[in-house]
């Protein structure tokens, strides 16, 4: 059965993570916008030359781009049993362009992740990632051991700094929380509590993937 997954939540929420353990159970592809992005400044590509001020400033890249961007990816041969998006939609306007590519795929599953402010304040303005592969330090590492993903040297993020996360936040309260609205009323909705140890999280989000399954397949059922 094919499964069709967006992680909805706050920079700091722990989308990325779980998306990546999510996709990695379900054999599906992770696609993160923000490492498309971030791949895409690293090699200088015109997409990155358009997106690097922008998301320096915490602020998000043009609805255009990022719709054209994910329609293409979610065109893709290994989209066609589902994927779990990281990242996108983030705006009104992208959750409608969504829509409209997943029309007649089945539901998507919404997976909200929730996570008080001053909790995601912390994770950001402390976070390390590899300046290689992207992939989060886990705790019991410290900033000079190698990622033990690559090997790759753990650093900040460009846009963890204090100023930037402000504003980064702020931009999600804006912006992506409303689409908390947008898809609520969704049978296959759910929000998850982020804020508890990164596997209980894990395994709140396998019970909701479970739930979501027999939503969809009750409502394919009754039509
Ligand atoms: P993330 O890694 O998801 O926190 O994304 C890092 C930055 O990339 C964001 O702060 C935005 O500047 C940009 N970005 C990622 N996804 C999107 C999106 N769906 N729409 C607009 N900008 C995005």
């Amino acid at each position: 059965m094919s499964l069709r997954v967006i992680m909805l939540g706050a920079p700091g929420a722990g989308k990325g993570t779980q998306a990546e353990r999510l996709a990695e159970r379900e054999g599906l592809p992770k696609i993160s916008t923000g490492d498309i992005l971030r791949e895409a400044v690293t090699r200088g590509t015109p997409l990155g030359e358009a997106a690097k001020e922008v998301m320096e400033s915490g602020h998000l890249v043009g609805d255009d781009i990022m719709i054209a961007l994910v329609g293409e990816r979610l065109g893709e041969a290994d989209c066609g049993r589902g994927f779990v998006l990281d990242g996108f939609p983030r705006t009104v306007p992208q959750a409608r362009a969504l829509d409209g590519m997943v029309a007649g795929h089945g539901p998507l599953t919404v997976l909200h992740v929730k996570v008080p402010l001053e909790v995601l304040v912390r994770r950001l303005s402390t976070r390390m990632v590899c300046h290689d592969c992207g992939h989060n330090m886990a705790p019991e590492l410290t900033p000079a051991d190698p990622c033990d993903r690559c090997g790759g040297a753990f650093v900040q993020r460009a846009d963890d700094n204090q100023e930037v996360v402000r504003e980064r936040l702020k931009v999600y309260e804006e912006e992506t929380e409303p689409l908390v609205e947008h898809y609520r009323a969704l049978p296959t909705f759910f929000t998850v509590d982020g804020d508890q140890p990164a596997d209980r999280v894990s395994e709140d989000i396998r019970q909701a993937i479970a739930r979501s399954r027999a939503a969809a397949a009750g409502s394919v059922g009754r039509s």
